[in-house]
Parts: structure tokens; sequence; C-alpha cells
């Protein structure tokens, strides 16, 4: 336990971008937790976790000026991964169908899972009534478990997430074999952009603090 908390995110200099951690601050987690970054760098040591990161750093080169899903696409490819997994929500089914023919007519297989394979409901889990949005109702359910099954049953290389609702995303990382990417976030409301809640929080009407706090 330490009495300060980690915070980067409020680190003005980032000197660990740059490699000199003389200006190191006190809330530095190479401060505050030296043996946990020290764990951390010896995974990189097995070969299978240095060959991850290591393709993740050619990407680097390059990068500049390329979109996500062609960043998707270069990481498979330097895997090896050839048979790509989508879960994806069906509210953007529109969405998957255009991922998919992108993704194929690149060279990949694909195979995909709707949020609602399986067709469970709110009641699969006990849901009481009071707390669907409409009682006595069936309300459908997510199914991210068993979207990561069907995936992870199709030889899925890779999965990747799109539009996954916040708690299903949650679910369905905890539950992939194959590694997880994803290519979008849901947000209906910011056209499937949470940041621009951010970059609109200084604005009139905002609903959301971005104030620094107190204390
Ligand atoms: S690791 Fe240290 S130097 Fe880097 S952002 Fe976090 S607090 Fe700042």
């Amino acid at each position: 336990m330490t009495e300060m908390d980690v915070q980067c995110g409020y680190c003005g200099k980032k000197g660990c971008f740059r490699g000199d951690m003389t200006q190191a601050p006190e809330f530095c987690p190479s401060k505050l937790e030296p043996e946990a970054l020290k764990e951390a760098r010896g995974k990189l040591e097995e070969p299978e976790t240095r060959g991850l990161a290591q393709d993740v750093a050619r990407t680097w080169r390059g990068m500049a000026g390329k979109n996500r899903i062609e960043l998707t696409m270069e990481y498979a490819r330097l895997r090896g991964y050839n048979r790509l997994g989508l879960a994806f929500c069906v509210g953007l089914s529109q969405e998957a169908e255009l991922l998919s023919n992108a993704l194929i007519n690149e060279g990949f297989e694909v195979i995909s899972a709707g949020c609602m394979c399986g067709s469970l409901c709110s009641d699969d889990v006990g849901l009481p009534e009071e707390d669907k949005i409409m009682a006595g109702r069936r309300q459908p359910m997510c199914n991210p478990i068993g979207q990561a099954a069907v995936l992870d049953k199709e030889g899925s290389q890779l999965n990747i997430m799109l539009g996954l609702c916040v708690g299903d995303d949650v679910l369905f990382i905890k539950h992939s074999k194959a590694p997880v990417t994803v290519i979008a976030v849901k947000d209906f409301a910011l056209a499937h952009n949470p940041l621009g809640a951010l970059y609109t929080s200084k604005a009139l009407f905002s609903r959301l603090n971005t104030n620094r706090p107190k204390k």
C-alpha cells in the first residue's frame, strides 16, 4: 500500500516518453510501484508476449495518417492472424457488414457474431421486473460470452469488438480466448465517439464536470 496514488493523468512533463525520468513527479509509478513495473517488464521476456509487443512497435513505423481499421489489418498481418472474428452490436449491423467487406477484400477470413446470438433475454439472468425498461415484457439481452464462445469455436485468431455496450465489452474480453482489439465502442449519443463528451465539456450546458478537483 502507498499513501499516494499513482496519477499519470496529472503528469505534465511525461518524461517517460523521452526516457528521462530525472524529473518524475512523486506520484509517478516508477517511484510508487517499481516492483509492479519490474514484474511487468519481465513478462516481455516470454517469447509470445515479446512477439505481440514487438509487432505493436512495428506498427508505429508509418502509423501517421493510417486509420484504426488499416492499423488493425496491419497488426493482424504482422501477427500472422488470417482468420478474424468480429463481435458486433446488432445496432451497428450496417457497420459490421462494411467492416466485414473491407477485411475480406484485403484477404482476411472473417467470422462474425452479433450481440443477440443465442437469443437471450433479461429473464435469463434473473433481472427483477422493476429493473426492466418495461415490466412484464421480454427484454432482449446481449450475449457477449456467447459471442466469445462462438468466435473461439470457429477458430478466430484475433477478435475485433465493434460497438459492444459498456459491460458487455468487459464480459467479452474476460471470456475470449483469442486476443481482443477494438474498432469502436458503443455511444449512440455521440456517433460512437465517446471522447466527444470530453472535447465539448467546456461548452455551455455540458453535463460533464472536467474541472480539476480541488484536492
Ligand atoms: S510514468 Fe511518470 S513520467 Fe510518465 S506520465 Fe506517469 S507520472 Fe509522468
